[in-house]
């Protein structure tokens, strides 16, 4: 409700999506949320994600309809395009109000997205140091600050906070797994598991050479062999316990440690293949 109160403010939603989940990290109302206002959606953190894979999700958005980029909000990475892929997807409004003689305004935009997907650095990478708060306008919300970027742009100052597609158990996880929700809210051990088995079905070579495995399990998705290949990785991560135990908490953390900062790779846990499914 409160996202749809500041639509009247703007012009064009820039949604943040996780380039790692695309899926999970989406808002399962997002199209009713948002309706007919145009809408770029921004698959960020692209600098841990799959490219192959971006590109694949790039296009999927691109196929239904929304305008689409991959970004590193951190450290920049594709942020400059943002602008100009605003101004084309509002290019015939600003064509209008050039037709009546006006002199275009800046766009303004909304960031909405899950927490801990970067709404913030982008907020503060789109501001740069130019970065002007112009307060409050005769016709908009009272206290309702706007956020001036160099080009042409203008983003409100507080981001939309979406909440993340729970419903399925598989989404949970990969929230979890990619630091999206505190794992405490699942079991470690169990988010960790979970991270094995995907990676054992999807990158398998990357999951050896890491961990030194000479093979992966041969039904990964059976959770007691993703418990065991924990254990392996735990005992040549030195992670023990009392009598010679592998502590599976402390396995656990090494793999996602690794897998969120980086260590494991460029890696994407979901593919539109699979968004296909669950829109079934
Ligand atoms: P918010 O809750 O949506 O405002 O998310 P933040 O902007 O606070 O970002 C959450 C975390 O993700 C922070 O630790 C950021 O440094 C990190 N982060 C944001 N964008 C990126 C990105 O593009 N790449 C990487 N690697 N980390 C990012």
């Amino acid at each position: 409700r409160q996202i749809q109160e500041k639509l009247k403010l703007i012009d064009v939603v820039f949604e943040l999506i996780d380039a790692r989940i695309p899926l999970a990290s989406r808002n399962p109302m997002i199209d009713e949320i948002v309706g007919a206002k145009p809408r770029l959606v921004l698959l960020n953190k692209a600098d841990l994600a799959d490219p192959v894979r971006t590109g694949d999700w790039v296009r999927h958005f691109r196929a239904l309809g929304h305008e689409a980029l991959a970004i590193d909000a951190a450290s920049g990475t594709g942020v400059k395009e943002i602008p100009a892929k605003a101004k084309e997807l509002l290019r015939e409004k600003i064509q209008r109000q050039i037709a009546k003689g006006m002199k275009p305004r800046p766009i303004r935009a909304l960031i909405a997205g899950i927490p801990n997907v970067g709404k913030s650095t982008l907020i503060n990478r789109l501001a740069g140091r130019n970065a002007a708060v112009t307060g409050d306008r005769p016709g908009v919300t009272k206290g309702q600050q706007w956020i001036r970027t160099g080009a042409d742009l203008e983003l409100l100052d507080t981001p939309g906070i979406l909440w993340p597609k729970f419903e399925d158990p598989k989404a949970g996880f990969l929230l979890a797994a990619t630091g999206a929700i505190k794992e405490e809210i699942l079991h470690v051990d169990e988010v960790a598991c979970f991270v094995l088995q995907m990676l054992a079905e999807g990158y398998p070579d990357v999951l050896k050479e890491r961990y030194g495995l000479a093979e992966l399990p041969e039904k990964p998705e059976d959770m007691q062999a993703a418990a065991q290949l924990l254990e392996v990785i735990g005992r040549k991560r030195g992670c023990l316990a009392g009598g010679g135990h592998v502590d599976y908490e402390k396995a656990a953390g090494v793999v996602l440690r690794d897998l969120r900062s980086g260590k494991l790779g460029r890696l994407t846990l979901e593919t539109p293949e699979e968004s296909a499914v669950s829109a079934e």
